[in-house]
């Protein structure tokens, strides 16, 4: 999973993306990259790790230009390889072309192959590089049919910023997979995947970029363009980054996460009730379904865990004493709140069940007397191609066990779902979410080579 920012007119515009990507770090911790354009230069700054802590003043200062795009990396294709950072920047017929990519295109093998045999040389392993390769090989004409025609040739999930010279270009793939939403600065506009980035650049939020449309920004000036649209039963949106990736304080989806979130506890609660002295969520993810499971059954919410904010790195041999500390150092039980007492414990979900076990562990050794797990959406059953980063099939603890053998392994007295139809009930676009993780039913066709590393063959490995 990644974030992706756009500054089309700003006169700091490097500033301003690198404040952007205070609000999307959660979307991808392990690197970063700021490409800006000043009228004549293009200038780059990409850093493995967190942006927050990793970009220094010096270098953000040296990012000239009045537009901008960034993005913060959470590989879903590719390794964690040096090269592998984005923003993508190439120059095609003298003039800089750079991009931002977020979600996993499916048909990247058979245009990896085309491309090839066509003479490209791939420079990173991601399939976001196909594009700016596309683009290449795509007859120029206006600036929209070119982009336009580069993207119809895509499939499966991309919500995508480009840079060329003063243009800020923005589009989603045609299903929608992942947000992207339009905000306005003073002057000129904002691209965030997240509309959680506009509050801190005081950007007002005008609208989300619809699935299949490419806008098109030159400094205050936009238009926009659309690929053919897929009707509403088309659409694909990702249910997961309402359940639990996107930020709460985000509007994407026609809808503000939080409150779906506290719908889709409230709807657990009607699924699974369940009597208690109180409600908990696991911090920070479970909180809010938590919050609307506590409501909905009129019981009293508690904060169970307290959650440190400063985790940093260990760099200690990782014996099993360490990896404990791991664990324990995020979340620490409050004894006096959890002694004695049944409770309800809600998680937004479930994916190997390692850390659940911990978890239900640390609260039943603070005293928890009974504990009732509940999770805010279905079992998770197959992996995701198009842009979150689940592990394999045979790890997804759904994939081969019941609900009560997971109830066992987890070690809780009783452990309920939400069901599929009553998670889409909640939600704005009811018809409009790919569920394919809980089913297994993908809405396009999947990619044959479905590794991640698929690209990386014969590539250099940069230490
Ligand atoms: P576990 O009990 O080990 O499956 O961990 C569950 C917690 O990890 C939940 O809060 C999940 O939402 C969170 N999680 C979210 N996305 C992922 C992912 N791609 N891989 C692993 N865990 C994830």
């Amino acid at each position: 999973m990644c974030g992706i920012i756009g500054i089309s007119h700003h006169k700091e515009a490097g500033k301003m993306a690198f404040l952007g990507l205070y609000g999307l770090q959660h979307r991808g911790e392990e690197a970063a990259g700021i490409v800006t354009y000043d009228g004549k230069d293009t200038h780059v700054l990409k850093r493995t790790g967190l942006a927050v802590d990793n970009f220094d003043e010096e270098s953000i200062a040296k990012l000239k230009g009045h537009a901008a795009i960034a993005h913060t990396r959470y590989s879903t294709t590719g390794g964690s390889n040096i090269k592998n950072i984005q923003p993508i920047f190439v120059t095609h017929r003298k003039k800089p072309i750079a991009v931002a990519h977020n979600g996993n295109l499916t048909n990247t093998e058979e245009l990896y192959a085309r491309l090839e045999a066509a003479g490209s040389i791939f420079q990173t392993s991601m399939d976001s590089e196909i594009m700016v390769h596309l683009l290449a090989r795509t007859t120029n004409g206006e600036l929209k049919e070119w982009f336009s025609r580069m993207l119809a040739q895509l499939k499966g999930a991309y919500s995508v910023v480009f840079l060329y010279e003063d243009y800020v270009i923005g589009a989603r793939d045609p299903q929608g997979f992942r947000p992207l939403c339009l905000g306005k600065l003073d002057e000129g506009y904002i691209l965030a995947s997240e509309s959680c980035a506009f509050d801190l650049m005081k950007a007002k939020f005008v609208r989300e970029v619809e699935p299949g449309e490419i806008v098109i920004i030159k400094g205050n000036h936009i238009e926009s363009t659309f690929l053919p649209k897929i009707q509403e039963e088309g659409r694909a949106f990702c249910v997961f980054e309402n359940v639990y990736f996107a930020r709460p304080d985000s509007h994407i989806f026609d809808d503000n996460v939080y409150q779906v979130r506290k719908r889709l506890g409230a709807q657990l609660a009607k699924e699974h009730p369940m009597q208690a002295d109180f409600v908990m969520g696991i911090p920070d993810s479970g909180n809010y379904a938590a919050l609307g499971y506590a409501q909905e059954l009129n019981l009293p919410f508690e904060i169970g865990m307290i959650r440190n904010h400063y985790i940093g790195r260990t760099f200690i041999q990782p014996t099993q004493f360490l990896r404990d500390f791991r664990v324990r150092v995020k979340l620490n039980p409050i004894r006096e709140v959890l002694e004695g007492k049944k409770v309800v414990v809600v998680e937004d979900s479930i994916v190997r069940g390692t850390t659940s076990r911990n978890r239900i562990q640390e609260i039943r050794a603070a005293g928890a007397k009974e504990i009732h797990m509940r999770i805010s959406c279905p079992p998770i059953v197959s992996p995701c191609f198009y842009g979150i980063d689940f592990p394999s099939t045979k790890e997804l603890i759904a994939h081969n066990k019941t609900v009560k053998e997971i109830a066992d392994y987890i070690k809780v007295d009783s452990l309920g779902y939400l069901s599929r139809e009553g998670m889409l009930e909640v939600m704005k676009n009811k018809n409009g979410f790919c569920t394919a993780c809980f089913t297994g039913k993908y809405p396009t066709p999947i990619p044959v080579n479905t590794d991640k590393l698929q690209l990386e063959k014969g590539h250099t490995v940069t230490p």
